[in-house]
């Protein structure tokens, strides 16, 4: 099973892409997880990246693809399957890892978006801040992650409907709703 998990900051890509990981033997790779990392062991694509996360801002494309994409073509060589969350962030991304995933069979199989509305979405972060302390969670940053996700993901929708890969979630409710709610969406990809 090959998904792709979209969504907003909060809407729990991160907490539902840990339970599909789990549930299905899959890789979970997270974008913004992958970066962090970078930025806190001071790689060069680190470097280049820290500043972006601060503001909320995406990351330039060619840094993120060659972050993120060999790490996808892994996963599918080593015979798992994944749900990688984070990525794609915008179509001008879909489309060129489109074309470096294809050639190694490491295509979707189907996208996932966990939609959710604006006042739980900053409920939520809010929240997060308290427990995580993520430096990108605070009020001014939190909104133009927002924005960033209103201008560059979200027409992500529309381009993965128009190629019929879309499954819509209602994620405004608890993590156990929305879990079982993706299961069903994913079931017939399922194997056994
Ligand atoms: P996340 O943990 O998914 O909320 O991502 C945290 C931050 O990492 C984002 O606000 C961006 O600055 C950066 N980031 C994560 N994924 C991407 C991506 N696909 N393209 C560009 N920037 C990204």
């Amino acid at each position: 099973m090959k998904l792709l998990l979209i969504g907003p900051p909060g809407s729990g890509k991160g907490t539902q892409g840990d339970r599909l990981a789990q549930r299905f033997g899959l890789a979970h790779i997270a974008a913004g997880d992958l970066l962090r990392a970078e930025v806190q062991a001071r790689t060069p694509i680190g470097r280049a990246a820290a500043a972006y996360l601060d503001r909320g801002d995406l990351v330039p494309d060619e840094v993120v693809i060659e972050l993120v994409v060999p790490v996808v073509i892994k996963a599918v060589e080593e015979g798992k399957g994944y749900v990688l969350d984070g990525f794609p962030r915008s179509v001008g991304q879909a489309k060129v890892a489109r074309g470096q995933v294809e050639e190694a069979g490491a295509t979707p199989d189907a996208v996932i978006y966990l939609d959710v509305s604006r006042e739980e979405l900053v409920r939520r972060i809010l929240a997060r801040a308290t427990i995580e302390g993520r430096s990108d969670d605070t009020a001014e940053v939190v909104r133009n992650r927002l924005h960033v996700f209103d201008e560059a993901t979200h027409p992500l929708v529309d381009y993965y409907r128009d190629r019929g890969l879309l499954r819509v979630v209602d994620a405004n409710r608890s993590e156990d709703e929305v879990a079982a709610d993706i299961l069903a969406a994913v079931g017939d990809l399922a194997e056994g």
